[in-house]
């Protein structure tokens, strides 16, 4: 992960991986042209490994057409793209409305427009977690919210934020929160309502 202006059109290693191994999760955020060809790419693109020492880096693509060079016929980097931090805020919402449903990374390629391996690996470089991972943080945090103010039973409470196996349920409620959902609901019911919640029932 890196910062904007610092070094944008510096080639670092992970530049330079993302383009030895053609890595789509890298597209947009920048591209690379070879002196030697005059012409610039996605990381992602499949031509043939350019010189390391040839290479310069881009953040967008009018920045090397200013520099001259030409876009490539094969990965088309000037065509038009969702951008990957707005892709990743649709996604985002999207588990936010949907994560009491059935989601797995395939339902959510589909529904996203990307393939489960990109969708995973550009979701996690934007936000440091997973889109599974994102997901179960969501339905633990929507469960302690339940176990607060409602008196459903655990069973129903896993069921709503779309976990059906409870047992599964209680196994990762323990593993992020420290406490078992019984052990979380007494534990909050014996502090004063403004540490657990600021808007109490
Ligand atoms: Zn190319």
């Amino acid at each position: 992960m890196e910062t904007a202006s610092t070094n944008q059109h510096q080639l670092t290693d992970e530049k330079w991986q993302a383009i030895i191994h053609n890595d789509a999760s890298y597209d947009g955020s920048f591209f690379y042209a070879v002196k030697t060809t005059r012409i610039f790419c996605r990381p992602s693109c499949k031509s043939k490994a350019p010189n390391k020492e040839n290479v310069r880096i881009f953040a967008n693509p009018q920045q090397a057409l200013t520099a001259k060079f030409r876009p490539c016929k094969r990965c088309k980097p000037t065509g038009q793209r969702l951008p990957d931090r707005e892709w990743v805020e649709q996604i985002t919402q999207y588990i936010d409305e949907h994560f009491r449903e059935r989601l797995t990374l395939e339902s959510l390629a589909e529904e996203c427009h990307g393939s489960p391996y990109h969708l995973h690996r550009t979701f996690k470089r934007i936000k440091g977690v997973t889109p599974v991972e994102y997901v179960q943080q969501t339905r633990i945090q929507a469960a302690q919210e339940m176990l607060v103010h409602t008196d459903h039973s655990i069973a129903e409470i896993a069921s709503s934020v779309g976990m059906q196996n409870t047992p599964y349920f209680m196994t990762l409620f323990k593993k992020m929160t420290g406490r078992t959902p019984t052990e979380y609901r007494q534990f909050t019911h014996n502090l004063p309502s403004a540490e657990v919640f600021v808007h109490e029932k």
